[in-house]
């Protein structure tokens, strides 16, 4: 009898697909017995833990990613602890001595540290690019360095050309005849259950590389062709909200972008504007290579005497979507409820609790960490930074969103607001966007009592502004 090849161990991270997982068709390729795996980390196995609306998705993805693997002939197994001490463990009780992943910008240095840990322990480790659009390191200014400015780094990665032809999913692999014991991802008690706050959840995603390939799909045919001009009205639901399913890894951008080009009679200017959006996706993950510490420390270190002010009850109005800014409470509630919240509204409420509350935008960072469905930690650090003036290529700090005239702008006919803030469905459109300037008339024929069913601003924008300007001046001179 021959002896039996050695398995080969393929570690899934946030990279739970089949389809385009070079990692994973490189290993099938090999003709081995294909061991499956994901480690439970937590915060000590270095890299950034899951947030807990994250922590529900994981669970989803991971039983789907199961479920795909079983289909084929293969299982995924499931372990907790230090990721080296892991691998080394099952590598050594099944004989593999071959270790594919896919890269994972976010830990690149560790994920070094790592490849040379288990090569001293006779491990070979293959890692692939699919995570971004295009290897990080091929996307640099003449002079051999990383970009700074979005628009240089948009022209250069558009000058490599389409990102690789997406790899179809393998057919069919070899599982191992024998493998270590798996723990139960079902006693792992990643969703919440009491109480249970993302019940609704279900209801509007599905976790997993069939839900993404259904909403890039659905995307493709119905918003991509209003996308450029829809994609600041966030009533109108036009961008594909594809980004938990790429936070997760069970889509790539390559994937998007290619579908992107199925458009039919398409305008050109609609898929370009995505890929676009896409291409922020890279830059910011060309930002956190540079800087690790991009969801702690200010890029722009002049911002590190910025003299912020914390108060409880502002940021815990801010969180509960009790401002008084129709807007803002749409927004923080469209968060909770969906783990979600369109980009405008985000850079609507990242500013006002920035500049209107004057909180360190680190308390913000934190709580969308926590809430979104889509954390991601290289979009929501750069965001945030963006946003605050202190990041690369950001809005200039003394930009200051009033929240009125923005709802009025992207949220013309308050439908957003209706949406997420019942109190104010009633409430005539001409001061959906300001109903403390509402006459007692109106309010009473909304149904409203400020200050008791709607909550009075909890700020004045006007005086807020002054303030947060005065700071910033202060911080600079
Ligand atoms: P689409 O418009 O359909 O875009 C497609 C994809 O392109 C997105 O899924 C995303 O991967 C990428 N993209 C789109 N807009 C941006 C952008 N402005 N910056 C970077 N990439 C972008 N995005 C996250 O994925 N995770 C986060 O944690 C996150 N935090 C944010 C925090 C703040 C304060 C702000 C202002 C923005 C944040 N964003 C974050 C960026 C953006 O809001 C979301 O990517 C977008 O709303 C996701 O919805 P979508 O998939 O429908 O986007």
């Amino acid at each position: 009898m021959p002896a039996e090849i050695p398995p080969v161990i393929v570690w899934f991270r946030r990279d739970l697909r089949l389809a385009d997982n070079a990692a994973l068709s490189a290993a099938v390729e090999t003709g081995a017995p294909v061991i499956a795996l994901f480690i439970r980390e937590g915060s000590a196995g270095g890299g950034m833990p899951f947030g807990a609306a994250q922590a529900w998705w994981l669970h989803h993805s991971l039983l789907a990613l199961r479920q795909a693997l079983h289909d084929r002939g293969g299982d995924l197994l499931f372990f907790t602890g230090e990721a080296a001490t892991v691998l080394v463990q099952v590598a050594q009780q099944t004989g593999a001595s071959q270790i594919y992943l896919n890269r994972s910008y976010e830990r690149d240095d560790q994920d070094r540290e790592l490849a040379r840990r288990l090569k001293a322990e006779g491990i070979a480790v293959h890692a692939f690019q699919g995570q971004l659009l295009h290897d990080p390191s091929r996307v640099r200014t003449g002079a051999g360095r990383p970009f700074r400015v979005f628009t240089p780094f948009w022209k250069a990665l558009q000058a490599l050309g389409e990102p690789r032809e997406p790899l179809a999913a393998p057919d069919a692999m070899r599982g191992a005849s024998s493998t270590p014991p798996s723990e139960q991802l079902e006693d792992w008690g990643l969703p919440p259950t009491k109480p249970d706050w993302a019940a609704g959840f279900g209801e509007i995603w599905t976790p997993g590389e069939a839900g993404a390939r259904f909403r890039l799909e659905d995307f493709v045919e119905k918003g991509l062709r209003d996308y450029k001009s829809g994609r600041d009205f966030p009533a109108r639901d036009l961008t594909s909200r594809l980004s938990p399913h790429l936070a997760h890894g069970e889509v790539t951008p390559a994937q998007a972008w290619h579908a992107a080009s199925a458009l039919d009679d398409g305008d050109p200017a609609q898929i370009t504007h995505f890929r676009r959006e896409l291409a922020w996706r890279d830059f910011n993950y060309s930002l956190l290579i540079k800087s690790p510490r991009l969801a702690t420390d200010n890029w722009n270190t002049d911002f590190d005497g910025f003299a912020w002010s914390f108060d409880g009850a502002l940021y815990h109005a801010w969180r509960n979507g009790l401002t008084g800014y129709p807007i803002v409470d749409a927004g923080m509630r469209q968060l909770w409820r969906e783990g979600y919240m369109h980009n405008r509204v985000r850079m609507i409420t990242a500013s006002f609790l920035i500049k209107d509350l004057m909180i360190d935008w680190r308390k913000g960072e934190e709580w969308f960490r926590e809430t979104l469905l889509d954390a991601d930690p290289a979009n929501n650090a750069a965001s945030w930074q963006w946003v605050a003036g202190s990041g690369a290529d950001a809005s200039p700090f003394f930009r200051i969103f009033n929240p009125t005239l923005q709802g009025e702008k992207f949220d013309p006919d308050g439908d957003y607001v209706r949406r997420y803030v019942p109190e104010l469905r009633h409430l005539d459109k001409k001061y959906i966007h300001r109903p403390f300037e509402a006459p007692d008339h109106i309010l009473q024929k909304a149904g409203l009592r400020l200050g008791e069913s709607y909550p009075r601003p909890i700020v004045d924008h006007g005086s807020a502004r002054e303030r947060a300007l005065a700071a910033y001046k202060a911080t600079r001179y």
